[in-house]
């Protein structure tokens, strides 16, 4: 079953978290268990060429569409989480945002030395983010293969940064 049915599923919330973002909400994807399997099921055509062995969700969301790839492909997931809630030994980035200022940890032992990875979230906008997991991951000695996103924010250009390896995305807004 495509994906394209179940696009009004993604809502639009108009000035979150701040006046002037439009937020891509995709809790009413995520609940529509026809919806989420489609995104998956076509995450995972979109990205095969890749041969990922390893799949990075960055906190939060990129944790639900991680996990699920992974299942669907047998491979592991590795996070990238926000700063004070990995317990052992981490590397730290900080990086600018749409909307802030934030940073980024990973354990160090996340990623073997030359493991093909593969870096997740909901959605592309600046691509401060995805930029700053890709760092983090190649600073442990990992191999960036790709960026997926169910979303792209193609007016962000946040493609831009993360010129290093092919960016997959579902959606383009
Ligand atoms: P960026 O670093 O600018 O690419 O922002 C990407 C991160 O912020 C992702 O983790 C997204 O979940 C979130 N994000 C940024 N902009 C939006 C938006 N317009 N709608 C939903 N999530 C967003």
């Amino acid at each position: 079953m495509p994906l394209q049915p179940h696009l009004h599923l993604i809502r639009d919330v108009a000035d979150f978290p701040k006046p002037g973002i439009l937020f891509k909400d995709i809790t009413p994807m995520l609940q529509h268990g026809p919806a989420l399997k489609a995104a998956i099921d076509a995450l995972a055509d979109l990205t095969a060429d890749l041969q990922a062995d390893l799949m990075l969700g960055v906190e939060s969301r990129g944790f639900l569409f991680a996990s699920a790839l992974a299942y669907a492909t047998g491979t592991g997931v590795a996070l990238v989480r926000k700063p004070g809630k990995l317990p052992a030994d981490k590397v730290r980035v900080h990086y600018g945002l749409e909307y802030g200022q934030d940073a980024l940890e990973i354990h160090t032992d996340a990623v073997k030395p030359g493991q093909r990875v593969l870096i997740m979230d909901d959605v592309l906008a600046t691509g401060g983010t995805a930029r700053a997991a890709a760092d983090l991951v190649q600073q442990i000695g990992g191999v960036v293969v790709g960026y997926a996103f169910l979303i792209e924010l193609d007016f962000l250009a946040g493609q831009q940064r993360l010129a290093d390896a092919p960016v997959r995305s579902l959606l383009h807004y």
